[in-house]
């Protein structure tokens, strides 16, 4: 069964003040499942109240404390893992395996920000003059607004709540309309816990609206973002003009180097395995895999073989690798990038098309002979659609990888140590994952650089959004 989704505003779960809902519709089915409550200025004016007295409570519980209560919602996550990630499939349409995935990976993620609380540390400054210490104390940053997208409903969600509340901040998280029951179970798993009231609130509503309130009021301290480069330039310039923190975590197009000393084989089942994955609608998905010239007919065979082996179809349904687009918006735009490639000379090696006129279903695509000016090779395609293009020698592809505004994630292949390092350092990235696929651990850092954004969500990096730097110098009278 799938709820009516409420707002959670005060330590309690509400509806809208003004009573109105959004459909949330199944991708598989194109059925309407549930619905979620909408928040207007009324709904956003308690949340802010609360976050605010939140605030005030939260960042005086000692870091010991807060830590414990973070496992013990990280541990009730894991014990409703079943339940929810059926929510998230029928949500959002990624197959049940990789939904329970979500949510125990998003459990992980608690778990490592409840370590990082206790671990905030400051530092002591030698003085110039005996008997004065100099202190250095990290003290949270304050109430945050976070906006999250539909793709991870959950794990987009979970580092942003996870690392300010490590920090002893409070937060309002505007979750995804589309997909709002599993970030709930999210804020549920920490409201069973026992997080006072006010520390932690979800509303859904118009996003426009939400982030066009929430970031010039004055008890919000600190933004963070995950979507569209698009809409994060907007949004920074809103927090910018009123000299809020912020963390953005934008789109990408990420470069996946193949050379031609690399593992062929391996390389193509790793890539198009990442490729498909949530069908393609991943910030860090490898979308332009650039394959050295002797190879690349042996990787693309290799590549379309892994494509035409996905099977899609409803998430819910065993054996299914790869479920509907989360959203009909995704289907046009498939549509509308691959007749623009083909239009301009691509060949379409596999799949192109939509299946069926029931649900969000497409199938696995390989494009090759995309030229640089179609706008696929531009845009982030954020579906299941993988570019194929061949290269010549070293130079040419680290042109090619850094030619966009994006830097989020970047992958390479190759069997030599020393093209390894010269590709790690040469590529304009957060990331870069050589011989394997191996991003996105709570442990290790999360961001981008250039349009992808700045700071991080994961590693030690990621309490530092939610902290600020205090210096007290103190002598002993
Ligand atoms: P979109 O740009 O309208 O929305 C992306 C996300 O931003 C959504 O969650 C949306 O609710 C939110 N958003 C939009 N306008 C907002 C505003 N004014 N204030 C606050 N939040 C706002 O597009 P979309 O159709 O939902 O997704 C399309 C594109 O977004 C994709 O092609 C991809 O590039 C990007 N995207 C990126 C991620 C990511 O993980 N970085 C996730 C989802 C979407």
């Amino acid at each position: 069964m799938y709820p009516d989704v409420s707002l959670f505003i005060d330590g309690t779960w509400t509806k809208a003040v003004s009573g109105r809902s959004i459909d949330v519709v199944n991708p598989a089915t194109g059925d309407k499942i549930g619905t979620v409550a909408h928040a207007d200025k009324a709904d956003l004016d308690r949340a802010l109240e609360a976050a605010a007295k939140g605030f005030r409570a939260w960042r005086k519980v000692a870091a010991f404390d807060r830590s414990k209560l973070m496992r013990k919602a990280a541990d009730i996550l894991r014990s409703r893992a079943d339940e929810i990630s059926r929510l998230l499939t029928q949500e959002q349409g990624k197959p049940l395996p990789e939904a329970k995935g979500e949510v125990l990976a998003a459990a992980d993620v608690i778990d490592w920000f409840a370590e990082e609380a206790r671990r905030a540390y400051g530092r002591v400054i030698p003085a110039r003059t005996d008997g004065i210490y100099q202190l250095v104390i990290k003290e949270p940053v304050g109430p945050v607004a976070a906006f999250t997208p539909w793709n991870f409903p959950i794990n987009q969600v979970v580092r942003k709540l996870s690392g300010a509340v490590a920090a002893g901040c409070s937060i309002i998280v505007k979750a995804p309309e589309e997909t709002p029951a599993s970030p709930a179970e999210l804020v549920r798993a920490f409201a069973d816990a026992g997080i006072p009231a006010g520390v932690v609130n979800l509303v859904y509503g118009v996003p426009a609206e939400i982030s066009e309130y929430l970031i010039p009021h004055p008890v919000i301290r600190k933004i963070s973002f995950t979507g569209s480069t698009v809409i994060g330039k907007q949004l920074a310039a809103l927090a910018g003009a009123h000299m809020k923190r912020v963390t953005m975590e934008l789109g990408g197009h990420a470069p996946a180097i193949v050379f031609d000393d690399a593992d062929i084989a391996a390389a193509s089942k790793l890539l198009a395995g990442a490729k498909y994955r949530n069908a393609g609608q991943v910030c860090v998905s490898p979308t332009r895999m650039l394959v050295q010239e002797s190879v690349y007919e042996q990787f693309v065979e290799g590549f379309v073989a892994h494509a035409k082996a996905v099977k899609v179809g409803d998430g819910l349904e065993s054996g299914t690798t790869m479920g509907p687009l989360a959203n009909a918006r995704r289907i046009t735009a498939m549509e509308t990038f691959i007749g623009d490639a083909q239009q301009k000379g691509a060949t379409i090696r596999t799949g192109g098309s939509r299946i069926g006129n029931k649900g969000n279903f497409f199938e696995p695509t390989v494009l090759t002979d995309v030229p640089l000016e179609a706008r696929v090779m531009n845009e982030e395609p954020f579906g299941p659609l993988a570019l194929i293009s061949p290269f010549r020698g070293f130079d040419d592809v680290v042109a090619e990888a850094n030619r966009l505004p994006f830097g989020l994630a970047s992958y390479a292949y190759t069997r030599s140590a020393k093209t390894a390092a010269a590709i790690g350092s040469a590529v304009e990235a957060g990331m870069m994952s050589i011989n394997h696929q191996g991003l996105a651990l709570p442990e290790t850092p999360f961001g981008g650089v250039k349009d992808s954004g700045y700071g991080s969500e994961g590693g030690s990096e990621a309490i530092e959004g939610y902290l600020i730097t205090k210096f007290v110098t103190q002598a002993g009278m």
